[in-house]
């Protein structure tokens, strides 16, 4: 069963409708100020099939900034009906502006992913996520509404409210931030509420990045389906890479997305299966196209077929964003295998950060770790042992020896957006 007859084309027919709306893209492009000069002496007639989008120039961050606020516009200013800012996770934020048909375009992209992991119109589906500039919030819940679900708009935060909205209308489907997600998780169990005699059948966790642990943890706690969500401002918000029932990779929306992985630094692409940047095109959007995209995220192709039928290719879950990366005595690290250590050595509580700062003329790094309850009351030499181990378990992964500092679970402030698992205490 499928929401949307694109979506199991068979693999030739999809490329030959790619290369069509690729032509139309960059047609429309050539209507804005920035890509008339970003794309000089490419026109539609230099597209004749998808491998020949690499003869285009990759449109960067930086680009959208420096022609920040309408520089990317194809039309008058009066056809859009909304706009969004991203995060601004990594710096400036960037603002998108939707015309009607871009909205109902994304619309149907969201309730497409919605469906592939199962929601039905017969679901009742909370939206967890922040409202306003944030695309989480609009993107789902129309998104929701376009499925036919009813939709209950919570927004974020709040998580007495939450936990009530979803008893008095037995919720079956959530979208949450995964750090909330274990927040909320262990707020019900602090209740005393058992996950069991709630409807909760199926989460929605996306817009930061989180291990295949963090995810297990979220289906047993909240017991619940948890499937990975992928978007980003830029191309719209959510509903850009979705998994399906499969829980194997997230299918990316290839009639409406055109995706490249690309060695960062030569800009070439990576071979089969290996890990690099994702660059995405925009093949259906007509008010703000954007072409090759660097999204700076990084993850890789997965090959084969999906059971499931769709012949969309999938990726794999996002191993974090290359600006991530923090370098410590020459070490090249990512936050998430610092998650993926912890998260499996069975004390650790829900929540960590990581701390960089200056000890002399050396860079150091600091992981403050929650622990569950039921051992930071033990004694001191039970605590000693877990630190050690936590220690050696993170420097086999990361090649530099942490401090590592035990927290009571719950101490690690919690904000209600995404999380910042990295503080940078370092003088610049
Ligand atoms: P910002 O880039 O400022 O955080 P957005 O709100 O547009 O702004 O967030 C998009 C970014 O969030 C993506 O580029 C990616 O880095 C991250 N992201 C979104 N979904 C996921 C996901 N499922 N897993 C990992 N990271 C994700
Ligand atoms: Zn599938």
């Amino acid at each position: 069963m499928f929401f949307h007859t694109t979506e199991t084309l068979p693999r030739h027919e999809l490329e030959l409708l790619q290369v069509e709306r690729l032509k139309k893209t960059i047609e429309k492009a050539l209507h804005s100020p920035f890509y008339q000069e970003h794309l000089k002496n490419i026109s539609s007639e230099s597209i004749n099939c998808v491998d020949d989008i690499k003869k285009i120039p990759f449109t960067t961050k930086d680009n959208l900034r420096a022609n920040y606020p309408y520089g990317l516009l194809t039309q008058a200013k009066e056809d859009f009906v909304r706009m969004h800012v991203s995060s601004g996770t990594t710096g400036t934020p960037t603002a998108i502006f939707y015309t009607q048909n871009d909205l109902d375009s994304w619309s149907s992209l969201v309730a497409r992913s919605m469906y592939a992991t199962g929601i039905r119109k017969t679901d009742v589906f909370q939206n967890m996520s922040g409202y306003g500039l944030f695309t989480g919030g609009l993107g789902f819940h129309y998104g929701s509404e376009h499925l036919g679900a009813l939709t209950i708009p919570a927004g974020a935060g709040n998580t007495a409210r939450q936990i009530k909205l979803i008893k008095d209308f037995s919720v079956t489907a959530i979208h949450i931030l995964p750090s909330y997600a274990l927040h909320f998780a262990q707020s019900l169990m602090k209740d005393g509420i058992d996950p069991k005699k709630l409807s909760l059948r199926i989460a929605l966790v996306g817009a930061e990045p989180h291990t295949e642990e963090t995810r297990k943890h979220i289906e047993e706690l909240l017991d619940i389906k948890a499937f990975n969500s992928y978007g980003l401002t830029e191309m719209n918000g959510p509903g850009v890479a979705f998994e399906c029932i499969h829980q194997s990779g997230m299918h990316i929306w290839e009639d409406c997305y055109l995706a490249e992985i690309i060695d960062p630094d030569t800009c070439e692409p990576v071979a089969d299966g290996e890990i690099g940047e994702l660059v995405l095109t925009t093949l259906t959007r007509e008010g703000m196209p954007i072409i090759r995209y660097r999204t700076r995220d990084l993850t890789r192709f997965i090959e084969g077929t999906c059971p499931c039928g769709r012949t969309h290719r999938r990726i794999d879950r996002i191993a974090g964003r290359s600006d991530d990366m923090i370098i410590v005595k020459g070490v090249n690290i990512y936050p998430m295998q610092i998650e993926q250590v912890l998260m499996n050595i069975p004390e650790v509580g829900l929540n960590y950060q990581i701390e960089l700062f200056n000890e002399g003329l050396l860079d150091q790094i600091r992981v403050k770790v929650e622990i569950k309850s039921a051992y930071f009351v033990e004694d001191m030499r039970v605590l000693q042992g877990i630190q050690k181990r936590i220690t050696s378990a993170l420097s086999n992964e990361i090649l530099v020896t942490p401090r590592v500092e035990l927290m009571q679970n719950g101490s690690i402030p919690q904000t209600e957006g995404k999380a910042q698992r990295v503080i940078d205490l370092r003088n610049k």
